[in-house]
């Protein structure tokens, strides 16, 4: 048997959270819901700036909609940007119509007749006629207590070979977690990607070929209005997983030689041990699309390549397409304190 019962998306007991035209947005009820809304609002608040409010608010957004979006934290995609890169995207997106709150804690919804009317945080009242609810996922285990061994927050136990503790028993999705590269240790990541993955392990598993789960980073790509983010490995959020020293470099590099004409920029940030030099996480947020680039830094993690082999590492140039120094050659160079200039900067 493998289970996979995924999570659900928990809503805070906030006052006036069951009135009506208030929605999470998990599966395809929520989506259905969520959409058929576009029509009727003038105003939506998204309440949570995590990856799934910032598509439901790019949506909204895109379709003429006035947004709000809340969050404790004082950033968009907490989870993944550090402050330089976010403050960028929060006005990016009030240009677009999506207007960031951010160190602001939500308290309670009102509302008229039945209907959500405004969301009241610790700093100010929104008015909304549509309240998304995206604070986050947690494990659907609840039915599953007392046949297998499953954490306190709800994750079901597995070993490498996704075996639960009851025999012949699988599991996988975002109800467990996965191995995590760049700590060698284990945690939860809610990705369709890391899903797939161990669904091909515990088959085969099952069958008879012992097949261990390989390490990943949490590698995504989001579209952010003009932009693209993304994202693998240790963040400034979870940099607290890893023991040792974690160090990061932020760093802005053009995409294309000047004389191609194509202006574009690339916003990066890496995370690596101090010490060692062993790449940890990184993200990537441009108007052009660098999304698979982020694939490079995952499969450095993995590799547990340092930032001298980044610098150095075989990339091609092209000029439709990059520059002679890789703007992730460049990362890793100017992370170690070098400058790329000579005939770089001379030629182009
Ligand atoms: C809006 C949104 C966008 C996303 N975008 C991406 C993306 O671009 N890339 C990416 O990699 N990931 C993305 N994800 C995450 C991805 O959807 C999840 O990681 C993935 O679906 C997890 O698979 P799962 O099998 O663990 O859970 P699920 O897909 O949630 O499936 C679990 C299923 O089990 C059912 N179930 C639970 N308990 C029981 C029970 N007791 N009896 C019967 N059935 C039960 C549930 O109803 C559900 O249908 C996104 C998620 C959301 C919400």
């Amino acid at each position: 048997m493998l289970l996979s019962p995924g999570g659900f998306a928990p809503v805070p007991p906030f006052e006036g959270v069951n009135l009506e035209n208030v929605h999470t947005f998990r599966g395809p009820e929520d989506t259905q819901a969520v959409y058929d809304r576009m029509k009727e609002t003038e105003n939506l608040v998204v309440i949570g700036s995590g990856y799934i409010g910032i598509e439901v608010a790019t949506a909204y957004a895109e379709a003429g909609i006035n947004v709000t979006v809340i969050d404790m934290e004082d950033r968009i995609l907490p989870a993944y940007l550090d402050k330089d890169i976010s403050s960028l995207l929060e006005a990016h997106g009030a240009e677009k119509g999506l207007h960031f709150k951010g160190g602001e804690a939500v308290q309670k919804l009102l509302g008229e007749g039945n209907k959500v009317k405004a969301v009241v945080t610790d700093k100010g009242e929104y008015p909304a006629d549509t309240v998304v609810v995206a604070v986050g996922v947690k494990p659907a285990t609840d039915w599953l207590k007392g046949t297998l061994e499953i954490n306190e927050a709800g994750f079901i136990q597995t070993n490498e070979y996704l075996e639960t503790s009851a025999k012949d028993v699988y599991a996988g999705g975002d109800a467990t977690y996965v191995p995590f590269a760049p700590t060698d240790d284990k945690t939860n990541i809610g990705l369709a990607t890391l899903a797939r993955r161990q669904g091909i392990v515990a088959a085969l598993n099952a069958s008879g070929t012992k097949f261990k789960m390989p390490r990943v980073s949490g590698t995504s790509a989001l579209r952010y209005f003009d932009y693209t983010i993304a994202s693998t490995g240790l963040s400034l959020n979870n940099a607290d997983l890893y023991e040792g020293e974690v160090a990061w470099k932020y760093v802005e590099e053009k995409v294309y030689p000047d004389f191609m004409r194509k202006p574009g920029t690339v916003h990066m940030t890496i995370f690596y041990d101090e010490e060692s030099h062993v790449i940890l996480g990184g993200q990537l947020v441009s108007k052009f699309d660098v999304a698979d680039s982020i694939n490079v830094l995952s499969t450095a993690i993995n590799a547990k390549y340092t930032l001298e082999q980044l610098a150095l590492l075989d990339f091609f140039f092209q000029p439709n397409y990059d520059r002679p120094w890789h703007y992730l050659n460049v990362l890793a160079i100017e992370a170690l304190g070098n400058t790329v200039g000579g005939a770089d900067k001379l030629l182009f």
